[in-house]
């Protein structure tokens, strides 16, 4: 029983050394460092392009480039350099995702739900969102800080907790395209949904767009709710949290498009 009081205090001790600030002022967990994160996120992302099939329509993969692009344009330096990519890939659920190290993969189906390009624009600022605030390294830190202190609490008794290489992808934020569903948390959400909110109108696109498509969406779903909200829970209080912006965002739209943004990609 003394191991594992032991190992539980120098997991304690381990733990308190690897708390941040994220760019939303809150204390997060990093016991991974950023850039094994993004390896991880650039792995599962090779993988991913193995599995499914990269979309044939060089129209539509340029769009949604270029509209990654306007959105990556308006990232803070260090997150703008990472080497973004944006595959368009064969699938007619509505979903998108974005991984840690600067991976966006979105699916032909969310072509149809997004109807303009603000939409679209709404939808991979919110991915991006979830990069930019390392949530997928924040729920990998979790998972691991919650197996290390369970492992060490049942040291006494030589159970085993064994790494799950497929949870470790759906934590990155690849859950409803692997099977494996694993929604963000509310907090993640909102993070997301106001920077995302934000990136989105510091590229010109107009806000109101952002609450159009999540409407959209749920009405996509019909009586089955897409795999997209799925993983992105809490529909109703995400509008009105978007409505409630509108105005803040309005001005810094304003702001962008009277300097020219976005360039249009369609
Ligand atoms: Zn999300």
């Amino acid at each position: 029983m003394k191991l594992a009081i032991r190992t539980l205090a120098l997991v304690c001790a381990f733990l308190l050394t690897a708390c941040a600030t994220n760019p939303a002022g809150r204390n997060t967990l990093n016991m991974i460092p950023a850039s094994q994160v993004n390896q991880m996120g650039l792995a599962a992302f090779a993988e991913y392009k193995t599995k499914k099939r990269v979309a044939n329509a060089p129209r539509e993969q340029a769009y949604v480039e270029c509209v990654s692009r306007n959105l990556i344009a308006q990232l803070p330096d260090q997150q703008r350099s990472l080497p973004w990519e944006t595959v368009l890939f064969d699938d007619e659920t509505p979903n998108a995702f974005a991984l840690p190290g600067g991976k966006i993969g979105v699916h032909t189906g969310l072509l149809a739900v997004a109807q303009s390009e603000d939409q679209l624009a709404s939808v991979i600022g919110h991915e991006i969102a979830h990069v930019w605030y390392g949530h997928g390294g924040e729920r990998v830190s979790q998972q691991f800080a919650a197996q290390a202190a369970s492992a060490a609490v049942n040291a006494y008794a030589g159970s085993r907790q064994d790494g799950n290489s497929q949870q470790v992808v759906a934590l990155l934020g690849l859950g409803a395209q692997v099977g494996v569903l694993l929604p963000f948390s509310r907090k993640h959400e909102t993070e997301a949904d106001v920077a995302g909110a934000r990136l989105m109108a510091e590229a010109g696109y107009a806000p109101g767009e952002a609450v159009a498509l999540w409407e959209n969406m749920a009405r996509a779903g019909g009586p089955n709710v897409p795999t997209f909200l799925s993983s992105h829970p809490n529909n109703r209080q995400r509008i009105e949290g978007l409505q409630r912006m509108q105005d803040e965002l309005s001005q810094i739209a304003a702001v962008a498009q009277a300097a020219g943004r976005p360039k249009r990609c369609r």
